[in-house]
């Protein structure tokens, strides 16, 4: 099959070799073909190898494989067997099986928990070969179910219609995998993401080996961190969010691991913190991982004013010694503005703060060095010394 050739303008062949498989519609030299697989070339008429296109995006192409590579059902299958075998370490059941550009697939994620999986097809490119998509994820998988979340606001740039569909089999309501010592659920057809975080994975276990005392969880949504501080010993956890629907899964979740001293709180955190800030009463680990505040690049300083007051509160609140890990998970926030915001609110805090370690995302959503954009979860461990 001979597809379509899209020609390329030196500023984009520059930006394919520096390892960033997009290229803008400006940086093209020839434009135009139907949505689906394309082949590069530069202006000379070397060849830049197979790519995704997409008429309508900004992103109008997305390279998949360099020259020499034809991408076929044998090559999504391979990707996917291969994503599937670096994640061979991993003992929990819910795990991200592609990180889209970090696995080489771009615009492709693939969730797992138990026994099912779900997908999200990011551009109209990835949409025009979704039968090999989804066969590769079928075979290689081999799910009780697959849904596909393809609701993700950005299907709207790709001219994709946002919807939630089943690919074949059956996924209920509650999806059940584990994490560490816990089964929890995925709300896989209305929950955030594909159903739950897992990119707070290793950190919800990480943060449950602190466990001790008085614990808080602002921004808890299904509990991931409050219900690993009760699994590891905490005399008590408060667990904040607005939504009620995210609160009654945690409950849930608490009733089947047995796990007591917990209490999930309807509550703007915000509020929440400022007045206990206030109060009297100290934690000996606080969790903060509010969610993305700054969108876009314009909203950057006002979400760093957020992320300063949550943080400010929760550094006042923490007994002595005790821990605090705070997140972003805000792409536009880059790691350094994080950093100084939170030297910013320790300043103000009247604490003395020590960074204890500094984290990401969990191993399964790999961040490439050359995509910045496959790393967008910045977090930290704090302690205050006194
Ligand atoms: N910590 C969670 C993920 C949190 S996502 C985990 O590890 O799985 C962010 C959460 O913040 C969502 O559940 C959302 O409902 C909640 N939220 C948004 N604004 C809020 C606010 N002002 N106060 C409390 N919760 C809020």
């Amino acid at each position: 099959m001979t597809l379509p050739v899209i020609t390329v303008q030196p500023k984009g062949v520059g930006r394919l070799r520096a390892g960033h498989p997009w290229v803008y519609r400006s940086d093209l030299a020839s434009d135009g073909a139907p949505a689906g697989l394309v082949a590069l070339a530069d202006e000379r008429g070397r060849e830049l190898g197979t790519a995704l296109y997409s008429p309508h995006s900004e992103i109008r192409v997305r390279r998949l494989a360099p020259p020499g590579v034809t991408v076929d059902t044998a090559w999504w299958h391979g990707m996917l067997t291969a994503a599937l075998a670096r994640r061979a370490g991993i003992a929990d059941s819910g795990y991200r099986v592609v990180h889209a550009e970090g696995d080489g697939l771009p615009s492709l994620v693939v969730d797992r928990y138990g026994d099912i999986a779900v997908a999200q097809l990011l551009s109209a490119g990835l949409e025009a070969v979704r039968d090999d998509v989804l066969a590769a994820i079928r075979d290689v998988l081999r799910p009780a179910g697959l849904l596909l979340r393809n609701d993700p606001p950005v299907r709207e740039r790709e001219r994709l219609p946002r919807e939630t569909t089943l690919a074949f089999g059956d996924v209920p309501e509650h999806a059940p995998f584990t994490e560490g010592r816990l089964t929890l659920a995925a709300v896989p057809w209305t929950g955030q993401k594909t159903g739950t975080f897992l990119d707070q994975r290793e950190n919800h276990e990480r943060v449950g080996r602190l466990a001790r005392g008085r614990c808080l969880d602002a921004f808890c949504y299904h509990g991931g961190f409050a219900l690993q501080l009760a699994a590891g010993g905490a005399d008590s956890v408060t667990a904040l969010d607005t939504s009620v629907e995210a609160l009654d899964v945690l409950e849930a979740a608490a009733g089947r691991n047995g796990l007591g001293g917990l209490a999930a709180v309807e509550a703007n955190a915000f509020d929440w913190l400022r007045e206990a800030a206030a109060g009297r009463t100290r934690y000996d680990v606080v969790v903060v991982d509010p969610p993305a505040f700054a969108r876009e690049k314009a909203a950057v300083a006002r979400a760093l004013a957020g992320y300063k007051e949550l943080n400010l509160r929760a550094m006042q609140l923490l007994a002595p010694g005790g821990h605090l890990f705070t997140a972003s998970c805000s792409y536009h926030v880059h790691r350094g503005e994080f950093f100084a915001m939170l030297a910013d609110a320790a300043a103000d805090s009247g604490r003395r703060m020590q960074l204890v370690s500094i984290h990401g995302a969990s191993a399964d959503h790999p961040e490439l060095l050359t995509v910045p954009e496959t790393g967008y979860l910045k977090a930290a461990l704090l302690r205050a010394a006194d």
